[in-house]
C-alpha cells in the first residue's frame, strides 16, 4: 500500500481544538478534538495535544511531514502566540516548542487567516480573489484576501475587525476596550443585547427565566424560532450593528463577497435578513447590488485544511 503524503493541520480554538491528518488536496482524512482547556497551564494544552496526534498517526505508523496551526494571537511571522484573550497562557514560542516536541516542521497563523486560505482553497471562496471572511463565534474573527492573497499587515496582524469601536456603551470587551464589535456581534455579543433589552422593556419573553449564565445564542435561536420577539429583536439589532460596520468594509475594500462562518450562522434569516439590509441601507450608491453574500458550510472546519495549506504551500513538490 502506498503512503499517501500528509501534514497536520489544527485549529487551536479558545473551546476545543481539533487536529487533522490532511492531504495535498486539503482533505481530512481523519480528525481528533479535544477540550482546549484555555485556563489550564500549557503543558497540560501540549500533553492533550500529543495524545491527540499519537491517536491520528497510529502511534507514529503514519508520518506528517509538516504540521500547520491555527491560533488565536497567532504571528506567522515569528511562530509565537503573542498572549491570546481568554487563554491563561501567556505569550508562548508554539511553532519551537512543538517542532522540538515532535520533530517536523511548524508553521503558525491567526485561527481566522486559517479559516480564510481554507475557504479559499478548498471551500466557499474557491476561486474568489476579494472577500472578507466574518467568523462569528464566540466572539468575531475576520480575515481580508486582496488579489487572492491574504492581508497579513506591516506585523501579520491585520484584521481585527472585531475590536473596532461600533458604540458609546458599558460593554467591556476581551481586549479591555468598551463598545468594541465583537460585544455585538458575536454569541456572546447576542447573548449581552438579550439582557439589554430585557432591562430595557416589558415585553413577555421566556428569556426572563434565565440567567446570564444560562442562556446562550442556540437557545435564544430556538426561541427565536417558537416566536419569541425579544429573541428576535436580539438577532435584528445584532444583525443592524454589524451591517453598519460591513458596509464601511465594503466602502473601503470593494471585495466580491462577504463570507460568513461560525456558530451564529445558523440563525439563518433571523440573523441575515436585518444584516442584508442594514448593509444596504448604508452602502454607497455605487456599490449596491455588487458583494455577495455566502455562508460557510458548517460541517467542514476549513481552518484544519487552511492551517494544513500553509505547509503544503512552502513545498514546492506539492501544489
Ligand atoms: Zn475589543
Amino acid at each position: 500500500m502506498k503512503m499517501i503524503k500528509t501534514a497536520l493541520g489544527i485549529d487551536i480554538g479558545g473551546t476545543n481544538t481539533e487536529v487533522g491528518l490532511v492531504d495535498k488536496n486539503g482533505k481530512c482524512l481523519q480528525i481528533q478534538r479535544f477540550s482546549t482547556a484555555a485556563d489550564r497551564p500549557f503543558v497540560e494544552f501540549m500533553a492533550q495535544l500529543e495524545k491527540a496526534i499519537a491517536l491520528i498517526t497510529h502511534n507514529g505508523e503514519i508520518k506528517p511531514f509538516a504540521a500547520g496551526v491555527g491560533a488565536p494571537g497567532a504571528n506567522s511571522e515569528t511562530g509565537r502566540l503573542e498572549d491570546p484573550e481568554n487563554f491563561s497562557w501567556g505569550s508562548v514560542e508554539l511553532a519551537g516548542i512543538m517542532q522540538k516536541k515532535f520533530g517536523i516542521p511548524v508553521k503558525v497563523i491567526n485561527d481566522a487567516k486559517a479559516a480564510a486560505l481554507g475557504e479559499m482553497k478548498y471551500g466557499q471562496a474557491l476561486n474568489l480573489k476579494n472577500f472578507v471572511q466574518i467568523t462569528l463565534g464566540t466572539g468575531l474573527g475576520s480575515s481580508i484576501i486582496i488579489d487572492g492573497k491574504l492581508v497579513e499587515g506591516h506585523d501579520g496582524l491585520a484584521g481585527e475587525l472585531g475590536h473596532i469601536k461600533v458604540r458609546e456603551s458599558t460593554r467591556q470587551c476581551s481586549c479591555g476596550k468598551i463598545g468594541c464589535l465583537e460585544t455585538y456581534a458575536s454569541a456572546n455579543g447576542l447573548c449581552r443585547t438579550v439582557f439589554e433589552l430585557l432591562s430595557r422593556n416589558k415585553t413577555d419573553s421566556k428569556l426572563r427565566e434565565y440567567s446570564y449564565e444560562q442562556i446562550n445564542s442556540q437557545m435564544v435561536f430556538e426561541l427565536a424560532q417558537n416566536g419569541d420577539e425579544l429573541a428576535i429583536e436580539a438577532f435584528k439589532y445584532t444583525g443592524t450593528v454589524l451591517g453598519e460596520t460591513l458596509a464601511g468594509v465594503i466602502s473601503l475594500l470593494n471585495p466580491q463577497a462577504i463570507l460568513f462562518a461560525g456558530g451564529l450562522t445558523s440563525a439563518g434569516n433571523y440573523l441575515f435578513e436585518p444584516l442584508i439590509q442594514s448593509i444596504e441601507k448604508n452602502l454607497l450608491n455605487m456599490h449596491k447590488d455588487t458583494v455577495d453574500i455566502l455562508i460557510s458550510d458548517q460541517r467542514i472546519n476549513y481552518a484544519v485544511s487552511g492551517a494544513a495549506s500553509l505547509v503544503f504551500n512552502t513545498n514546492g513538490k506539492h501544489k
